[in-house]
């Protein structure tokens, strides 16, 4: 049996508003340690939805949490949008609000302190969600 550290409970603390939003998707998302992936100056791990190994990711500790939580949703986004298929369909998170069939772009901000960061519609700026409250939509027709 192979040692295994837990992942980073700070790096699991960036992670939980993306989960949620990918839960709200119906996907299923987890953090893993792997032996191979090292603790260095990042916090760093292994990245499953739905059971598949996507890869790693990480953020920097440095960083504020606003600015950890957008960087990590952008990784598990790039991840996402190449790696998960539903059938023959690839996955479109976080599908942005009905009648558009794109997915929604995460807004980078350069303001400091940072705010809290949120998806937006690449064509329609006033369509946003902040990470984390994407199942406070309401998901109407
Ligand atoms: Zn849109």
């Amino acid at each position: 049996m192979q040692f295994m550290e837990d992942v980073d409970s700070r790096l699991l603390d960036a992670f939980a508003p993306i989960a949620a939003d990918l839960k709200s998707a119906g996907l299923k998302a987890k953090l893993r340690m792997e032996s191979r992936v090292k603790m260095a100056i990042a916090w760093t791990a292994v990245l499953y939805v739905d059971g598949k190994r996507l890869g790693s990711v990480l953020v920097n500790p440095e960083s504020p949490k606003e600015n950890q939580v957008e960087w990590l949703a952008e990784q598990i986004q790039d991840y996402v949008l190449e790696f998960v298929w539903r059938g023959p369909e690839a996955v479109v998170w976080p599908r942005c609000r009905s009648g558009h069939n794109h997915p929604m772009a995460l807004e980078h901000s350069a303001d400091y302190p940072p705010r809290w960061p949120c998806w937006r519609c690449p064509f329609d700026r006033n369509v946003e969600i902040p990470i984390g409250e994407l199942h406070h939509r309401n998901q109407g027709p």
